[in-house]
């Protein structure tokens, strides 16, 4: 394969390569045209001699047309999706979606499932009995012509170069190089023919990049290069030392999603990050002429009802069984057991590892640790105390909620891990980092 040693040499003697090259790699990736070891090669070089701004987003073209793109030119609402780099308790897709879309925008989001510790959005939609996410691209342009939101899991026409590219990252030990990140997010936001993006770029214990520094060039080159695509962007940086909101689980994050849309008062910086999230998106619409009013009409969306109709529709579309939003508690998968976390001291909760939870619920059966194996929708975790909380010995921190004593003990020994309790109180957390815009 002569072009593609061109194209692995032109790399690794720090050459810039152009559209074509990016365009001849990904098409080979996804139609399985290139031998695995020269792709790697060529990642490899990638990884080390990086990539410009341009040629990342050449890089991202390319994968996006290396499979079919959503057309939505039909829809003359702008249409905005949100992306998370992955967090523990993050569920504000499932709330932030429908209220947004309540407010006039149109939110094509494609979501993923849980990976290593973290949550995904799809296993928690697929706690809602009969809920689909599997949905044709016929089905999904109808649904948003018709009530301007879908979630539905990538198909194997939309970016396939990123399915193979990423394999061979993780084989080669070149997933951590920032261009390659950024080609592989955006490549899929790209193909939905979105106008603009928010992402919510996470740092902390729990993050996929720790450090706040690495996470900041991240959502930088993420900002920037969705901007070369034609892409509206803004990047918030939000911290994830510590799990967002009270519920980390599939039908648990569900349910509490459901109950903030009904207006309940839950959690703080669970809420805090949403309306803000919620705020920019509905900015990015034009539907609001600042963020604060973005934010001021996302609340009264909840407040009117609206969001929680607005979901119900969507449930109504995809199959799901719509009475969830009457009464979660009843129509969301029931642990047969619970068991508890309790304090052993009196004093201040000044650690509460987000890793190290999402580990433990991992433990519990709410996630893969193959590909093919099965999540448990009943199982997960409800903090009754949130970090910097004060308690009294005896008090339950966290409601442990599975079906398996064996999963579950494993589950509060790994939770133990990551908890600390001191008699002083806890240093604050600023959940919001800078946001870059
Ligand atoms: N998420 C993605 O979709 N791709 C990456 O490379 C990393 C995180």
């Amino acid at each position: 394969m002569i072009r593609m040693l061109e194209i692995i040499a032109k790399k690794r003697d720090g050459l810039k390569l152009d559209y074509k090259d990016f365009e001849f790699v990904s098409n080979g990736a996804a139609r399985g045209l290139i031998p695995d070891y020269q792709i790697s090669s060529w990642l490899m070089a990638c990884f080390l001699n990086g990539l410009d701004d341009i040629e990342t987003s050449n890089l991202t073209r390319a994968m996006a047309f290396s499979g079919r793109r959503l057309d939505l030119r039909g829809i003359k609402k702008i249409k905005v999706d949100k992306h998370s780099t992955g967090g523990v308790g993050d569920g504000i897709s499932l709330s932030l979606a429908p209220i947004v879309a309540s407010c006039g925008v149109c939110v094509p989001m494609m979501s993923g499932r849980g990976l290593g510790h973290t949550g995904g959005t799809l296993d928690k939609l697929e706690s809602i009995r009969n809920f689909q996410v599997r949905l044709p691209y016929s089905h999904i342009l109808k649904q948003l012509k018709a009530i301007s939101v879908c979630m539905f899991g990538q198909t194997e026409e939309l970016a396939p170069a990123d399915k193979k590219l990423y394999a061979l990252r993780d084989a080669t030990r070149t997933v951590e190089s920032i261009p390659l990140i950024v080609a592989s997010i955006l490549s899929k936001k790209y193909a939905e023919g979105i106008n603009a993006l928010v992402m919510d770029v996470k740092f902390g214990s729990g993050a996929f990049i720790k450090d706040y520094y690495k996470a900041k060039k991240l959502a930088v080159s993420l900002v920037r290069t969705s901007k070369l695509l034609g892409i509206k962007a803004v990047a918030v940086m939000s911290n994830m030392e510590v799990p967002l909101g009270r519920a980390i689980g599939n039908g648990i994050e569900m349910e509490q999603s459901i109950r903030i849309l009904k207006g309940e008062k839950i959690a703080d910086d669970f809420e805090e990050l949403l309306y803000l999230l919620c705020g920019y998106v509905i900015y990015l619409a034009r539907i609001a002429r600042n963020v604060e009013e973005g934010i001021d009409k996302a609340r009264k969306a909840v407040e009117s009802g609206s969001a929680i109709e607005k979901l119900r529709e969507m449930i109504k579309w995809q199959k799901g069984d719509a009475r969830v939003c009457d009464n979660p508690a009843t129509f969301i998968p029931k642990a047969k057991i619970v068991s508890y976390v309790k304090a052993h001291y009196d004093g201040y909760i000044t650690a509460m590892d987000a890793r190290k939870i999402g580990w433990s619920t991992i433990a519990l059966g709410v996630g893969r640790t193959k590909a093919e194996d099965p999540v448990d929708y009943s199982a997960g975790i409800w903090l009754n105390k949130k970090y910097g909380d004060k308690v009294k010995r005896g008090d339950i921190i966290a409601s442990v909620y599975g079906s398996d004593i064996t999963k579950i003990n494993e589950c509060i020994k790994i939770f133990s891990l990551g908890l600390k309790i001191s008699s002083v109180k806890a240093k604050k957390i600023n959940l919001i980092g800078e946001v870059i815009k």
